[in-house]
Parts: C-alpha cells; sequence; structure tokens
C-alpha cells in the first residue's frame, strides 16, 4: 500500500483541517457484542453465530448511568453484530425510554425470526425504537449472495412484520444500502426512489428512507479484496473520491464509541482496528462527562477514506 497517498492526516491538512476534532458529543453508539444469527460477507464487525463477545451487565448500567448523567446525549445507537441476542438490551432499551432519549436498534431483520425473538417486534414498537434494517438490494440475487442463502426471503419477511406495528409509516424504518463490491454507493435520494418502487410493488413493503454506506476496507472486506488482488485499487478509489464536503459531518466527531467491553473508541471502525480513542480515559468505567471529550482529536487511519469518498459514509447514511 502507498502510504503516502494513503495519508488522511495530510489530505485533511491539504484541505485546511489540521486535525480532526470532535464536537461536542450527541450520540452513544454500543456495540452490545459480536454474536450475530448472521455470518455477512461484507461484515466490519466479522460477527457471526460463533461469536461469544457480549456486553455483560455491569457495562450496561454503566452505560445507562452515562446517559442518565448526561442529558446532552440525545440518544443510543444499539449495534452487533445482532444486539438483540443480548440478554441485557430490552433493559437498555427501556431504561433509556424512560430517560427520553431516543434508541436506534441496526436490526439484520432475520434475527426476528430468532429462537427466543418472537416478540421483538412488538417489543421495538412499544417502546417507538427507531430501526435500521440492512438490505443492500432490492433483489432477493444480490441479498442473498452478500448475506446468506435465505436471507432475502426472511428479511422481506421481517419488513412486513415491522410494517404490521406501523413502521414505514408512523414509525422510523430506514434501510442501509452497502455495494455488492469493490465500488462507491450510487445517489441516495435516487436510489432510495428505486428502492421505494420496487419494495412496493414486487413486495407490498414501506419504509421510511434509506441510507447508503460505502464498504470500508477492514475485516471481511479487505480480505475479500486482498484475495482478489483489489486492495490497492480499492484504496485508490476512495483516496481519489476525497471529498471535503463530508468532513464536517463525519459520525466519528458526533459520538462516542463504546465496545462490548466497555473500551472507547471514536467510531465503529475504530473499534474493529482496535485503535482506542487517544487519551487516558479508556473505558466507559471511568467516563463520566461526555462533554469533556468536545474538542478532543479523534485517531484515523487509511480506512477514514471510506468516510469521505463521493457523497460520504456515516451511520446516518450519505453525508453530503
Ligand atoms: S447481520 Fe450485520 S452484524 Fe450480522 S454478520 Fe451481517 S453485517 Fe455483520
Ligand atoms: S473511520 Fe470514519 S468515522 Fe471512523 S474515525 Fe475515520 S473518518 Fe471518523
Amino acid at each position: 500500500m502507498n502510504r503516502r497517498l494513503h495519508d488522511f492526516s495530510g489530505t485533511l491538512a491539504e484541505h485546511g483541517h489540521r486535525s480532526l476534532t470532535r464536537a461536542r458529543p450527541t450520540w452513544l453508539q454500543a456495540n452490545l457484542g459480536k454474536r450475530c444469527n448472521q455470518a455477512c460477507r461484507h461484515c466490519h464487525v466479522d460477527a457471526s453465530p460463533t461469536r461469544t463477545e457480549m456486553m455483560d451487565e455491569a457495562t450496561a448500567d454503566r452505560l445507562l448511568w452515562l446517559l442518565e448523567r448526561n442529558p446532552a446525549l440525545e440518544l443510543i445507537d444499539l449495534t452487533g453484530g445482532a444486539p438483540e441476542l443480548n440478554p441485557h438490551f430490552r433493559h437498555i432499551v427501556s431504561r433509556t425510554r424512560q430517560l427520553g432519549r431516543r434508541v436506534l436498534d441496526r436490526c439484520n431483520l432475520t434475527v426476528l425470526f430468532e429462537p427466543g425473538q418472537e416478540d421483538t417486534a412488538e417489543f421495538l414498537a412499544e417502546h417507538d425504537v427507531e430501526v435500521i434494517a440492512s438490505l443492500p438490494c432490492y433483489s432477493e440475487k444480490n441479498v442473498d449472495a452478500q448475506r446468506g442463502r435465505g436471507v432475502f426471503d426472511k428479511s422481506i419477511e421481517g419488513l412486513r412484520r415491522l410494517n404490521a406495528l406501523g413502521y414505514g409509516t408512523t414509525r422510523t424504518l430506514s434501510l442501509v444500502y452497502n455495494p455488492g463490491g469493490a465500488f462507491l454507493p450510487p445517489g441516495q435520494a435516487s436510489l432510495e426512489a428505486d428502492y421505494k418502487r420496487r419494495l412496493h410493488e414486487d413486495f407490498g413493503v414501506e419504509f421510511t428512507n434509506l441510507l447508503t454506506l460505502a464498504n470500508m476496507p477492514i475485516a471481511r472486506f479487505a480480505t475479500d479484496l486482498a484475495r482478489e488482488g483489489r486492495h490497492d485499487e480499492y484504496m485508490q478509489l476512495l483516496v481519489g473520491a476525497f471529498n471535503p464536503a463530508t468532513v464536517d459531518g463525519l459520525m466519528c466527531r458526533h459520538l462516542i464509541s463504546i465496545g462490548w467491553d466497555g473500551a472507547l473508541y471514536d467510531c465503529d471502525f475504530n473499534q474493529m482496528l482496535d485503535m482506542p480513542s487517544p487519551g487516558s480515559t479508556r473505558s466507559i468505567h471511568d467516563l463520566t462527562d461526555a462533554d469533556d471529550w468536545e474538542g478532543r482529536p479523534i485517531r484515523v487511519g487509511p480506512h477514514c477514506f471510506g468516510c469521505t469518498a463521493g457523497a460520504g459514509s456515516s451511520c446516518g447514511g450519505a453525508l453530503a
């Protein structure tokens, strides 16, 4: 890899950003564990049914304590693996809602059919949880190739179940698209229009909005690229598509990311790369005031070009 070409800090500097620093944190993003009922090809967490890492009760309680103490934290974004498989998931959700904060659940849809999850959709609706669900295409062939055989049909079934509870009409149901290979996502607005038309016409499914995300050159996707001898080519694509207009909205500027074990990171991707947040506070058990993080530097690397390419990519979709 050409280090100079992939120097993210240097590229920021060329565009007038001396370093990447935090604004006031308004989100907590918590990884509740690496266990998932799926094992998708592009998973940046390397999640699968065989992973055993899970956030424990003490860490979940500390998360809630932190939210209670920091009113500027408007919402908690629950990720995994499949966050619903964590035994403390429902406690975290109901307490956060009692505190009047928003909850986002990154739901893979198929988990709704796992044993013990039969009433999860109803639980989400009862607590007004906003659902963000992965569906990388509206065609069975593409989804099953990326996420496993049978995943598309089950995902449509999951979407219908959520629709029946008001998701996609009176409750927020966002879908997430990521490319099926080493290319950037198409425009979010036009793809959303295609998704809406196809899912409505073919399956009677409704959703609120579509978020387009780029594939990050880490974990399973990086392994795939390396195997195909396309890693450098993909990095060149990301670097060449650097868009300075995406920098202000980068998710790491607004959130604190918490690993399943309570370790603190600048984002989910840095978590995967084992790049903890700079500074002496390394664990949620030592963190008291989220506001103290305002102005702190963010640890960056070549993978950050995945967030700034084209229209940009963040946990909330395109940035520019
Ligand atoms: S559903 Fe999500 S967390 Fe699970 S393996 Fe697929 S991408 Fe990873
Ligand atoms: S990967 Fe993206 S979100 Fe994470 S630190 Fe880099 S730019 Fe920020």
